[in-house]
């Protein structure tokens, strides 16, 4: 049952010596054993590796190592396949990066691995994080723990569900426009995506680097303050990082949000809102009320505009960002003669069809004639977003939301029709486009069939702090998140 543990408990018991490193890494590998046939969320894992790690912790443990000053003592933490791990498998669910091991470490994952994590497994995804539901990914489709005809969303499907079903203590993801946010909502986990700049993104393959942050899926806010602790801070390899102090965020974890301030966006509360979700949400907004916050209503006028505008501006990025993987660098080559064969049959083999669609639209977008109607336009209206976002921030703390328009969708349902795919984002686009950090956390669950409700809280730039206490106080008072889905045994 050690797999079941949060950090804390992890990191309490294996200090205390009642379990050892490797007695959790192997309740995970167990757990993974009995269910991943079913859920699907690991592409690729090394169970000897992830055991010598754990013995290698086990006796720092031996020589005084403890949690106070290794924070993820003895905790298991699976990656999703966009993160650099030295020595593992690194290919983003693609078929061109088929083969490829990394060559270093990303920041993350060396502030993880100093902090006394074991660094495992490789999650499934979309391909190259474009997608909402993991069906994107070359290989297969990772299932919903909470019923498994429906998809755990995406792109960090596999981070998503790897939490939920306890088959490990928490993961990484990567979030462009929802990735952590909404398959944290749809598996009924914690997904944190921090300010643009508070984590160093060296490391995580670039997919749209404008909006790209990598962040937490965990079973509980303690445990994301803790894993947003380690893997903050200023990094001189990325220089989008920003050389901010990192805050003790559990110590912001209180309980008391009297007199915060809790803004309702009128414009994310209508049209294609599921009833039970809208529930939910409403529900929740009373639940913080009665515990002392002040509901403010607030606009964010340019909302419509958001899937629009990321949509030009991340397949722009996209389209620049994915040029690397030509057949000279990197893994697969498809020869043709020539190098402009080589690159046209590489790219032909290697990319499925959804990064096709995206590298097409963004050269598009990006090429002489479309440039100031469609590029430089998105820019604008980005900015302009980012403006409602300011102004709705001088009245209040945080904004809340629902995380999804409807709660975990089936397999096959939405994948013949990328518009359906890219409106289910509706909700987690603006939050990247504006650069500011956003929460996930379950608040509830639909009736027939039992699925997870997300709620999203949104916190200005560096207002991680007073997220996760909102986040952490209503948690608390709801026991949400002590629903386990029926894969956690
Ligand atoms: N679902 C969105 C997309 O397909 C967001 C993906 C992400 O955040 N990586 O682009």
């Amino acid at each position: 049952m050690l797999n079941r543990l949060t950090i804390s408990e992890v990191t309490a018991k294996v200090s205390r010596r009642e379990a050892s490193a490797r007695e959790v890494t192997q309740a995970c590998l167990d757990q993974i054993q009995r269910v991943d046939g079913q859920v699907k969320a690991f592409l690729s894992y090394d169970s000897a590796d992830a055991l010598a790690q754990a013995a290698a912790i086990d006796a720092a443990i031996a020589n005084g190592a403890n949690h106070t000053d290794k924070p993820l003592l003895g905790v298991p933490i699976a990656m999703k396949d966009v993160l650099s791990v030295k020595g593992q498998p690194l290919g983003c669910a693609s078929k061109i990066l088929e083969g490829f091991t990394s060559v270093y470490d990303a920041t993350v994952v060396e502030k993880l691995k100093a902090a006394g994590a074991i660094v495992f497994g490789r999650l499934n995804m979309d391909e190259f994080a474009m997608g909402s539901s993991t069906e994107n990914s070359a290989y297969f489709t990772t299932r919903n723990p909470w019923d498994t005809s429906r998809i755990p969303g995406g792109s960090s499907g596999g981070s998503a569900a790897s939490v939920s079903a306890d088959e490990c203590i928490a993961s990484l993801g990567s979030d462009t426009g929802g990735s952590i946010r909404q398959p944290a909502a749809l598996c009924g986990c914690v997904g944190l995506k921090p300010t643009y700049g508070r984590v160093s993104r060296y490391g995580l393959v670039a997919f749209a680097s404008s909006l790209d942050q990598i962040g937490p899926f965990t079973k509980d806010v303690r445990d994301a303050a803790t894993l947003l602790e380690v893997i903050s801070g200023h990094d001189l390899r990325d220089s989008t990082s920003i050389p901010q102090p990192v805050p003790h965020y559990r110590g912001a974890l209180t309980g008391n949000i009297k007199g915060l301030k809790i803004g309702l966006a009128k414009e994310y509360m209508v049209g294609g809102l599921d009833p039970e979700v809208k529930a939910s949400v409403d529900a929740a907004v009373k639940q913080l009320e009665s515990m002392g916050a002040e509901i403010v209503e607030v606009s964010l006028p340019h909302t419509e505009y958001a899937v629009a505008t990321y949509y030009i501006v991340a397949t722009a990025e996209a389209s620049a960002n994915l040029a690397r993987f030509d057949g000279i660098r990197y893994s697969k080559r498809v020869d043709g003669g020539n190098p402009a064969e080589l690159y046209k049959n590489t790219r032909g083999a290697g990319f499925g069809p959804e990064v096709k669609r995206r590298i097409i639209l963004g050269t598009y977008v990006l090429s002489s004639g479309y440039y100031d109607a469609f590029y430089l336009r998105a820019q604008k209206v980005r900015t302009l977003i980012r403006q409602d976002f300011d102004k709705a921030f001088e009245k209040v703390d945080v904004i809340v939301t629902p995380t999804t328009p409807t709660a975990a969708f089936r397999a096959g349902e939405k994948s013949a029709d990328p518009l359906q795919m890219y409106l289910s984002d509706i909700f987690t686009i603006s939050c990247n486009l504006a650069g500011n950090c956003g929460l996930s956390l379950p608040c509830g669950f639909t009736k027939e069939p039992k699925l997870p409700i997300g709620l999203q809280m949104l916190g200005k730039p560096f207002g991680e702090e007073t997220l996760l206490r909102i986040a952490h106080a209503y948690e608390q008072a709801t026991g949400w998140h002590q629903e386990k889905s029926p894969f956690s045994k």
